[in-house]
């Protein structure tokens, strides 16, 4: 995961060029919301922003896992809006025992009939996430650490529920690569305890990120993307010529680009690079013969 930082002034006006009059609806069917409690509508408007959150995500990326997804034309079908606090009920997401180990507790999810029912039509409220992410994994799970906070309706004041997962799209959350960074082809926590670190340690669980059987496109995808940078640093560094490194310094920036997929493996594989390159280069070779394992 990497952010995508935007303001909610900003994607509200992309949102008005998009779709022109969508705010007004959504503020109007907000009020609706809350003056029943709970969010009930019989169709929805969310799908026609899709496309903003699509192009925001390094264009067509998934927000969690950070696969590359078809662009907008086809790739509509194969992404979802995805709402990171849930609109109807927040159901229980039941916290593994190796997290429960580690000392991590989740809070019990409100006994309500209802979700954060304010927030269904927030900007701030929004990623394009792939299925595997959102409808097999993220579903109405919302773990915190805090209170819930249903009758919130600023995602960006309620910070201390203490969510676990991390919001990669706004300026109000922690950006995801502060909390989680990769050995290779392995997200791992940048922070060595405290919530920062609980929160890693859950997203990274919740969203199976390092699942090597139940994930194995990210595994996969992400050994390419070290196989693919390793010479070219190499090429950067110590390349013949002005022209060979200048070169392979644009095959680098191409791969560590947030338009690319698993931008925050990149990166972080770029900085292992520059601090420690023997160790690079065993992630490099272990990356080597997994290509030759994974089916
Ligand atoms: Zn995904």
């Amino acid at each position: 995961m990497i952010a995508y930082p935007v303001t909610k002034a900003q994607l509200e006006a992309l949102i008005e060029a998009e779709v022109p009059g969508w705010l007004q609806k959504a503020a109007t069917r907000t009020s609706g919301f809350r003056q029943k409690g709970y969010y009930e509508e019989s169709s929805s408007i969310w799908s026609e922003v899709k496309v903003i959150y699509m192009r925001l995500q390094g264009d067509c990326k998934c927000a969690y896992c950070e696969r590359k997804l078809e662009a907008i034309d086809f790739g509509k079908i194969e992404q979802d809006v995805e709402h990171f606090r849930p609109k109807g009920g927040v159901r229980a997401w039941k916290l593994p025992k190796a997290l429960k180990d580690q000392g991590i507790m989740a809070t019990a999810v409100p006994d309500e009939d209802r979700g954060y029912f304010l927030l269904p039509y927030h900007p701030f409220n929004y990623s394009a996430a792939c299925k595997p992410c959102n409808s097999a994994l993220k579903k109405d799970c919302f773990p915190i650490a805090g209170q819930y906070d249903l009758t919130g309706d600023d995602p960006a004041k309620l910070t201390k529920e203490k969510p676990f997962l991390i919001c990669p799209v706004g300026d109000f959350d922690d950006a995801p690569e502060d909390l989680i960074r990769f050995h290779g082809v392995s997200p791992q926590p940048v922070a060595a305890s405290g919530h920062n670190r609980e929160r890693a340690l859950v997203t990274i669980d919740f969203f199976k990120l390092d699942d090597e059987a139940k994930r194995k496109n990210l595994l996969r995808e992400r050994v390419f993307v070290i196989i693919g940078l390793h010479p070219q640093l190499e090429k950067a560094a110590d390349g013949a010529t002005a022209k060979a490194k200048a070169e392979a310094q644009a095959v680098v920036d191409g791969f560590t680009s947030s338009n690319s997929p698993h931008t925050n493996c990149a990166r972080s594989f770029r900085e292992l690079f520059q601090s420690d390159r023997a160790e690079a280069k065993a992630v490099f070779d272990g990356a080597c013969r997994l290509i030759t394992s994974i089916s």
